[in-house]
C-alpha cells in the first residue's frame, strides 16, 4: 500500500474523521513544509514514550514531576472537598480556565441509553472507589447537556447516593445538546456558580 493510502486509512481511525477528511489531511501533509511532517512524527513518537495516565484521575499528562499523578492531583493546593466528573480529558483544560480549583475525574465517555452493563462503556468502578477513599464533601456532575449525558447523569446519580457525598449537577447555564468541550469558560463558570 502507498504511504498516501496507508495515513489515509490512519487518519479514518481518528474520531469524527471520515475518508474525505482523512484524505485532505494527507493532501495538507504532502504540500506541508518538511518540517512539520518532521514535527508530527517525532510529537507522535514523543507522545507515547514521555506521556502517562493519572492513577488518581485517569487524564493523560507529560510526565515532568515523575509520580504517578498529574499535576493537578499532586497540587495540595487544590480543594480536595470538590470532585469535578468529566467526559473527556479536553473537558478538563475548559474547566480549568473557568477558575475551578477542585479535583477531577475523566469518567472516560458517557453510558448509551441501551447499555446493558454501564462499566463497560466509563469508569463507573474506579469513580466510586476514588469517591469512597477520598470521601469529597460535594460530586460535580459535568456531563453533556444530550439525551445520553442525562442518562449517564441520573446513573451515576443513583451509584452514588448512599456515599454521603452531595451529588450537584451544572446549572443550566449551558444550552441543551452542547458539550464542555465547546463551552466557553464564561458560561462553565456560570454554569458551576448555578450548580445544583
Ligand atoms: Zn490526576
Amino acid at each position: 500500500m502507498s504511504p498516501i493510502d496507508k495515513l489515509t486509512q490512519l487518519f479514518e481511525k481518528f474520531p469524527g474523521i471520515g475518508p474525505r477528511q482523512a484524505r485532505r489531511f494527507v493532501q495538507y501533509l504532502l504540500v506541508a513544509n518538511p518540517a512539520i511532517r518532521r514535527e508530527l512524527a517525532e510529537q507522535i513518537q514523543a507522545l507515547g514514550a514521555n506521556t502517562s495516565q493519572c492513577k488518581k484521575c485517569y487524564r493523560w499528562f507529560t510526565k515532568e514531576n515523575k509520580g504517578v499523578e498529574c499535576n493537578i492531583c499532586a497540587n495540595s493546593s487544590r480543594d480536595k472537598n470538590l470532585l469535578f466528573v468529566v467526559e473527556k480529558d479536553v473537558d478538563i483544560d475548559n474547566v480549568e480556565r473557568s477558575g475551578y480549583k477542585g479535583l477531577y475525574f475523566v469518567l472516560g465517555g458517557i453510558i448509551p441509553l441501551a447499555a446493558a452493563e454501564p462499566a463497560e462503556h466509563v469508569r463507573l468502578r474506579e469513580l466510586l472507589k476514588r469517591v469512597e477513599t477520598e470521601n469529597p464533601t460535594e460530586v460535580i456532575l459535568g456531563l453533556s447537556a444530550t439525551t445520553e449525558g442525562d442518562h449517564t447523569r441520573e446513573l451515576l446519580q443513583e451509584k452514588l447516593k448512599n456515599i454521603g457525598a452531595k451529588i450537584s449537577s451544572l446549572g443550566r447555564g449551558l444550552s441543551t445538546g452542547s458539550e464542555l468541550e465547546y463551552a466557553d469558560p464564561d458560561t462553565i463558570g456560570q454554569a458551576l456558580a448555578n450548580r445544583s
